[in-house]
């Protein structure tokens, strides 16, 4: 069997956090790589957990020395995909990146036999809507702006190779489970 690179992708508030934390619980053949961010830790975040931080010109340095597999810019903030980590792991084991969907395509790009794109979507938008407003983290202009990035998220699902809706959580689960069983069982 092949390892495979999941990228697990959908829009803010979908619930992709909380499904690849179930994923990697129960798969000990599946590792997480963390992404590198010039953005500040928020409250409760840990260095090396949610993301490795470093600066601006780290950033910049590490780009030059083709260290990031893919990365992109969000919000004047740099996000990447650290390349040795996931090159390393794929030896021994399948790798998943919760990225967005700039980043997926890319990464399907660069490694087009490996990578296997699945975007998480809400069971409707009114659905999201109402969860991410119920957060209260945001005035009205935010939310506007993060809805209009949740449609651009999800008119690119077509680009996808699945797209999972996540009406129950082990429902969802489960079937990203047979995704990756079924590709990992390909021969390419
Ligand atoms: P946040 O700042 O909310 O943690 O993440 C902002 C956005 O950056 C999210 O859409 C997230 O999926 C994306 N992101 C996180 N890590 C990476 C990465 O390594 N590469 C790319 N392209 N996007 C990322």
């Amino acid at each position: 069997m092949r390892n495979v690179l999941v990228v697990i992708s959908g829009p803010s508030g979908v619930g992709k956090g909380t499904l690849v934390r179930a994923l990697l619980a129960e798969d000990d053949k599946l590792v997480e790589s963390v992404s590198c961010t010039t953005r500040a830790p928020r409250a409760g975040e840990v260095n090396g957990r949610e993301y490795f931080f470093i600066s601006k010109e780290e950033f910049r340095d590490r780009i030059a020395a083709n260290d990031f597999l893919e990365y992109d810019e969000h919000f004047d903030n740099f996000y990447g995909t650290p390349r040795s980590f996931v090159e390393r792991q794929l030896k021994e084991k399948s790798v998943v990146l919760e990225i967005d969907v700039v980043g997926g395509l890319n990464a399907k790009r660069l490694m087009p036999k490996s990578a296997v794109l699945i975007m998480v979507a809400p069971p409707s938008l009114e659905e999201l809507e109402k969860r991410l407003s119920g957060r209260g983290s945001e005035d009205e202009v935010q939310l506007n702006e993060r809805m209009r990035r949740v449609r651009y998220e999800l008119d690119q699902a077509p680009l996808y190779d699945y797209v999972v809706v996540n009406d129950d959580l082990q429902r969802a689960k489960r079937e990203i489970q047979d995704i990756i069983r079924k590709e990992k069982e390909k021969t390419i």
